[in-house]
């Protein structure tokens, strides 16, 4: 069997301004171009969505020809793309080969509303981080995602969605009515972005640049399950908003549910959220907070939360449990979510739960998981033979 050559040409997705322009710079562009030739492109890339430098016609044939060289303007291939009744999309994604060429794949969400829609980006291949309540945790970490894969994914679902100038979507069911079919972008599929920060954090650049994919800071929401001591380096590198995965009030029980706890504990975790840039309250940090029957779920827990988070901008968000094949555990039951929202809801906090999409495609949070594992050398030769 033959397969083609791999394409070796740099991907300009992902790249922030200045590696494109150092790019642009290898390529030979002169210098007084640069700027220019990166807005044009970006403009063609993120503005309308082309993938061939065919197609943009505002700059010279010999130049497009000297780029289509060096460069390509990739994108990730779907393995299957599933719709679910209430019009949540799941596209399970292969990656390109990475350094042992190994394909590995994970999982992005669109989860449309009447006005709105959210795309739920992963930014690992499985999770480093065992929660218990989630499904990705059951996956160890294969890889981090660079950020073409990342810029990737919302570049992919924009072409699915038809979600550039003049493109409609394949199928429309049930889209949003709005001229932007993504208004959202939050880092709460599979991996703990803040374990990838730089890559997550140069994705997010050119996701929120105006002259990039245009979504601005406040639209994109990172969520992690709490590296304190990254917490304000990310309100200072990104500035994006902020969701933390909060789920216990008590470190005994969040040793158990979130791991990562036993490093930092709640009131190390707090500290950091309190040092957070630029919270305001205008700008608050969502906390998460899973409902698991009998577990997290009683009015006293209600209680601590509120208090907890009484001196720190917040807002909070009741996930209830989304099982998965084997999960230990159950959703609160419906009755017991409405008394711990009341609790919530009389401390002032607005319309805190969350309701489940995507379910019956296991597309809901913590519901992601891809077949991906991290071979072992010895593995790997036994499967090239
Ligand atoms: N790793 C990051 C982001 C991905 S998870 C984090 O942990 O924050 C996105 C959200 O879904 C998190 O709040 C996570 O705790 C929650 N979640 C995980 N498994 C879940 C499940 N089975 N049901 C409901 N929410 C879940
Ligand atoms: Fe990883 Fe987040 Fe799942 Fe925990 S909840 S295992 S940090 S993806």
């Amino acid at each position: 069997m033959t397969t083609a050559p791999a394409d070796t040409r740099r991907d300009l997705i992902g790249l922030t301004r200045p590696e494109l322009t150092e790019a642009l710079a290898a390529a030979g562009v002169p210098e007084r171009q640069r700027r220019m030739r990166m807005r044009q492109l970006w403009s063609w890339i993120y503005h309308r969505g082309v993938m061939s430098f065919a197609e943009m016609t505002d700059i010279s044939k010999e130049l497009r020809q000297a780029l289509n060289q060096h460069f390509r303007i990739g994108r990730l291939e779907v393995v299957t793309e599933q719709i679910s009744s209430d019009g949540t999309r799941k596209w399970l994604l292969r990656l390109d080969p990475d350094s042992r060429g190994q394909r590995h794949e994970i999982e992005t969400v669109y989860i449309p509303e009447e006005d709105r829609g959210t795309l739920c980006i992963s930014s690992q291949v499985g999770c480093t981080l065992t929660c218990s309540f989630c499904h990705t945790g059951t996956q160890k970490l294969v890889r981090n995602l660079t950020a073409a894969e990342i810029v990737g994914q919302i570049m992919l679902a924009r072409d699915r969605l038809g979600d550039w100038p003049g493109a409609t979507a394949e199928d429309p069911r049930g889209l949003p009515n709005a001229e932007r079919k993504i208004s959202n972008v939050v880092l709460m599929g599979m991996g703990e972005p803040l374990y990838n920060f730089d890559n997550v954090r140069d994705a997010c650049a050119v996701t929120a640049d105006g002259e990039g994919l245009g979504l601005g800071k406040r639209r994109i929401t990172l969520s992690t399950s709490g590296v304190a001591p990254e917490i304000p380096r990310w309100g200072e590198e990104a500035g994006t908003m902020l969701a933390i995965s909060l789920h216990a009030v008590r470190d005994e029980l969040r040793d158990k549910l979130v791991p990562i706890n036993k490093k930092w504990p709640i009131k190390e975790l707090l500290q950091a959220c309190r040092n957070f840039p630029g919270l305001s309250n205008a700008k608050r940090i969502t906390f998460e907070y899973v409902m698991l029957k009998g577990v997290n779920d009683s009015v006293a827990d209600a209680k601590e939360l509120v208090r907890l988070l009484a001196k720190i901008p917040a807002k909070i968000n009741l996930i209830p449990f989304n099982p998965w094949p084997g999960a230990p555990y159950e959703c609160s039951d419906w009755e017991q979510i409405e008394k711990f929202a009341e609790v919530v809801n009389r401390a002032g906090y607005a319309s805190p739960v969350r309701s489940p999409r995507g379910r019956d495609i296991m597309a809901a949070c913590g519901q992601l998981r891809s077949e991906s594992v991290k071979q072992r050398a010895s593995a790997r030769l036994a499967t090239s033979v």
